[in-house]
């Protein structure tokens, strides 16, 4: 009971986006891929997607990428705002130009694309906005104010999109993984083995999987999944919520 649709997805160059972007395809849907890595284009390419590269942070950039999905495919049906990025850093040193970049990235951006896909999606009389946020839209931990505050942010974002679209045909959700199995978390393994001296499985089993009841990293694919489902047109009634893939993590 899918219909193709036009769909924008953001961050898509690695990681969940580049699953979300290849789970789109496969479904039979016109994607746009938007990254500021120009290393996307073949990525996105690979999975039968447009590229379009923009920097998120920058207003305009977020603007010409819908621009771009109407131009090349006529109208945007799906939108999933999934770029984001992590600083680690107690508040008191936190750097005020890192909090304000991952704020327009994470918050601004998403709402941003949102506001310029709505015209698109009211007219068709169906949209599907999925906002990629995090176990840390619902919980906290030390170091992350930056990510952490955009992440619940999005929340509110989300749940005063599926209002406002409710009469619409547009839905509106968040979903909330754990850790991930992506460069982005690779990245946080290494640095953390450096920093106590444990080897990445150590780290990967008492940091990352301290407070998860599945002892295991998430796939990407796995995420991609729940877009699919939540992007479909038997999921109409499923809006203004957050669904966790969290191992367990916020059971307890
Ligand atoms: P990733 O680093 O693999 O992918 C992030 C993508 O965003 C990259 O392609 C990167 O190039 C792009 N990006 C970064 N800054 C950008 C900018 N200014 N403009 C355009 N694109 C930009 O990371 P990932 O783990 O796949 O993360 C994707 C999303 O999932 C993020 O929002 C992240 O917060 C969220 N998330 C990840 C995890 C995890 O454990 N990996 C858990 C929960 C939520």
């Amino acid at each position: 009971t899918n219909n193709p649709r036009v769909a924008v997805v953001t961050g898509t160059s690695s990681g969940i986006g580049e699953a979300v972007v290849k789970k789109l395809c496969d479904l039979g849907h016109q994607v746009l891929a938007v990254d500021f890595n120009p290393a996307g284009k073949a990525v996105a390419e690979a999975a039968g997607a447009a590229f379009f590269e923009a920097d998120l942070t920058d207003a305009d950039a977020c603007r010409a990428a819908i621009d771009d999905a109407v131009k090349r495919f006529g109208s945007v049906d799906i939108l999933v705002n999934n770029a984001g990025i992590q600083h680690v850093s107690p508040i008191e040193s936190f750097p005020e130009q890192k909090w304000r970049q991952i704020i327009d990235l994470m918050l601004t951006a998403p709402f941003l694309l949102s506001q310029a896909a709505w015209p698109h999606m009211r007219e068709g009389g169906w949209g599907r906005i999925v906002n990629i946020a995090s176990v840390h839209a619902q919980v906290a931990s030390p170091g992350k104010s930056a990510y952490i505050s955009a992440k619940h942010g999005m929340i509110g974002l989300t749940k005063t999109a599926a209002l406002e679209g409710g009469e619409q045909g547009i839905t509106a959700n968040a979903i909330c993984p754990a850790y991930v199995k992506t460069p982005l978390v690779d990245n946080q393994i290494a640095d953390q083995a450096k920093l106590h001296g444990m080897e990445e499985q150590e780290v990967i089993e008492k940091i990352m999987l301290k407070n998860a009841a599945v002892k295991r990293l998430i796939e990407p694919s796995e995420v991609a999944e729940m877009v699919a489902f939540l992007c479909a047109d038997t999921a109409g009634a499923v809006t203004g919520s957050s669904w966790n893939i969290d191992l367990g993590w916020t059971a307890q």
